[in-house]
């Protein structure tokens, strides 16, 4: 987490719904352009929001947002505020492949079989290792990474047994369902078929393999996913199929920041709209180097180099006493991006090495 300063809030409504923890009202935010905020049940990040974009022939929807039937009645009740039905929908575009942005994806195709969805070929191969993996055994490969880590028996169950209950149910949920006919994989420079407009598709790896954020040229909007966010820094590390390099991934797609008009309106989907993306990309870059320094210093005083004792050794919000279950397990695979990056040995990602 990182606090956030100098950014202007471009919603007042969405802004002040932030800070009191509660769900905003879908609003219009550029022509044609609507964000419905799409519930996350036990989440502090508490909604997605979800982006309709007016085409010629219908409507887009960007990140449906998490599965399950009150998210798609908001979903739909935005939908129809916008003035569409389902019936409307010409296509889908997933900025990754996590569950609250993806979730809903299939109820809005069996409600509109014909829409296309678009996402990174990355975060496709992302979704299949992922029920590849849940199928076989989550739990043997999991105690392997996690005494890779240099995890204590004591806590190597806690970290097992959370991780194959999410793998599990996510296979069962939300991964669970064909691809469409209608499968466009995206690339960097892309334009998307979305007609009479100019969305143009920016690949932004770090989040996840195959994040993309999207730039509207004509409404100077920038959709930036989870990659910038406001107030908060997303979680580097975490992609089932390529942890190793995300770091330099991230920073990477931070640098590309630079590259955007300093005027467009980033529309996240967590958070508030706001300007200043260059300022908030430099924020997080330089969040990622304070934790970089803190990663030394611990190195240079202890013997122990594991994950888990680097980990142990760093900074978290509620002390690293407070991380259990799942939380601990991102924070052990928050440092071994961060360690990796600094070149220091992690076993656990030498077998999983890519190259980028
Ligand atoms: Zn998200």
């Amino acid at each position: 987490m990182t606090a956030q300063t100098d950014l202007l809030p471009l919603s007042t409504a969405q802004a002040q719904a932030w800070r009191d923890r509660v769900l905003p009202a879908p609003e219009q935010i550029a022509e044609g352009t609507w964000a419905v905020p799409v519930p996350i049940p036990d989440n502090p990040l508490r909604y997605t929001y979800s982006y309709l974009l007016a085409a010629d022939d219908g409507v887009a929807v960007v990140d449906p947002g998490w599965d399950g039937a009150p998210r798609l009645d908001a979903l739909l009740e935005g939908l129809r505020g916008a003035g569409y039905s389902p019936a409307d929908i010409v296509g889908i575009v997933v900025t990754h492949y996590h569950r609250d942005h993806l979730g809903l994806v299939p109820a809005l195709l069996s409600l509109q079989p014909d829409a296309w969805l678009s996402l990174h070929p990355h975060d496709i191969a992302s979704v299949e290792a992922f029920r590849t993996r849940a199928s076989h055994s989550t739990q043997g490969s999991l105690l392997a990474l996690s005494e890779n880590l240099g995890v204590p028996e004591e806590r190597v169950r806690e970290l097992a047994s959370v991780f194959a209950g999410t793998a599990e149910s996510a296979s069962r949920t939300v991964f669970a369902f064909d691809w469409p006919d209608a499968l466009l994989e995206v690339d960097d420079g892309m334009l998307l078929p979305v007609e009479g407009r100019t969305v143009r598709v920016l690949w932004t790896p770090g989040h996840t393999f195959g994040h993309i954020a999207l730039h509207d040229e004509e409404t100077h909007t920038f959709f930036s996913g989870d990659h910038v966010l406001p107030g908060i820094s997303p979680n580097i590390g975490l992609d089932i199929t390529s942890i190793s390099h995300s770091l330099g991934d991230y920073l990477g797609s931070l640098d590309r920041m630079r590259g955007l008009p300093e005027e467009v309106a980033v529309a996240p989907a967590h958070g508030f709209r706001f300007s200043g993306l260059q300022v908030r990309a430099e924020q997080l870059s330089a969040h990622h180097d304070q934790r970089l320094e803190e990663l030394r210093t611990r190195a240079a005083e202890t013997d122990d180099q594991s994950v888990y004792s680097m980990c142990r050794g760093m900074q978290w919000a509620r002390g690293f006493e407070g991380l259990s279950g799942f939380q601990l397990y991102a924070a052990l695979m928050e440092t071994a991006a961060h360690m990796h990056h600094l070149g220091m040995r992690v076993p656990a990602l030498d077998d999983t090495d890519r190259t980028s």
